[in-house]
């Protein structure tokens, strides 16, 4: 089945450009007759309740989806499997860096400044052994590549940084780079319609997607909601919940929809006139009603 997807981290209350992007992964999903998957990406960064109310908030939008709501937490054999998987053809390596180590160091030869400059790539058993003694062991991807290409309907092709990316924590959490992509390919996204923040991270995504035999989905990377100081959307700028806006008298789809140039009551309606190429291509300022 090929399904689209909306992947919420319960974190806290979605804002209203959280519900935007919601919106459009779900037009994108069903005008192309692929399912919904819902997914929570609740490796860490769990507020309590935050997954009740953002089900809620999706659900009071119109939004629907398809199967059972799929936990990260409930999937680590999944991940254990594509880690060992990877290991055993020699495509992982035991990293003791902390992140300001990794920060202060010269980036790699073609990485942006902050991507992994390749400090324990070939340590020796013993040079292993030595440190394993004292840091906590997180496990990278050994990349053969520097960069990796992606297709995203708005963005057209892109070409990104390849790094040795983390793949498990030194606290042992699965990092969430290989937890995205082995879910995709087994709950069968081949649609990933999300912000524009991780335009970045598609390349890599797709890139350890092919290591892992599965086809890279194609990307709808769409513009973020912005404050009026153009910073990222956030709980502090006053009212930007679906709860906040109600309260206020919003009617939340509607200030959505208008800021799509969308026409309908529903999510429904909205799927006769829905055309992903006429998505704004700049970011949502949300000026929050006082
Ligand atoms: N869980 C991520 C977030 O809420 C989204 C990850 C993704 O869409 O790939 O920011």
């Amino acid at each position: 089945m090929s399904s689209g997807r909306f992947a919420p981290s319960p974190s806290g209350d979605l804002h209203v450009g959280n519900l935007r992007t919601a919106l459009l992964a779900w037009l994108c999903a069903r005008t192309t007759g692929r399912d919904v998957v819902l997914r929570i990406e609740d490796l860490d960064r769990v507020r309590e309740g935050a997954e009740q109310r953002q089900l809620a908030d999706l659900a009071a939008l119109g939004l629907d989806w398809d199967g059972p709501v799929v936990h990260q937490s409930q999937r680590a054999r999944f991940y254990d499997a594509a880690l060992a998987s990877l290991a055993g053809r020699g495509l992982v390596f035991e990293c003791f860096c902390t992140r300001r180590e990794v920060l202060e160091a010269p980036s790699a030869p073609h990485g942006p400044p902050g991507s992994y400059p390749g400090t324990c790539r070939d340590l020796t058993a013993s040079e292993r052994d030595e440190r394993r003694r004292e840091r906590p062991v997180a496990l990278r991807l050994r990349a053969a590549v520097a960069d990796f290409t992606v297709e995203d309907v708005l963005h057209g092709t892109v070409t990104g940084v390849v790094d040795d990316v983390v793949l498990r924590r030194g606290d042992g959490a699965v990092a969430y780079n290989l937890a995205v992509v082995v879910d995709d390919a087994q709950q069968g996204v081949d649609q990933v319609v999300r912000g524009d923040d991780l335009l970045s991270s598609a390349p890599r995504q797709a890139y350890l997607a092919t290591l892992l035999g599965a086809t890279p989905p194609t990307y709808v990377h769409v513009p973020l909601a912005l404050n009026v100081d153009g910073r990222r959307l956030a709980k502090r700028d006053g009212a930007v919940t679906r709860a906040e806006l109600v309260d206020r008298g919003v009617d939340v789809l509607a200030l959505i929809a208008d800021s799509l140039g969308l026409e309908g009551a529903t999510p429904h309606d909205m799927l006769r006139t829905f055309d992903v190429a006429a998505i704004p291509r700049e970011p949502w300022i949300v000026t929050p009603p006082a």
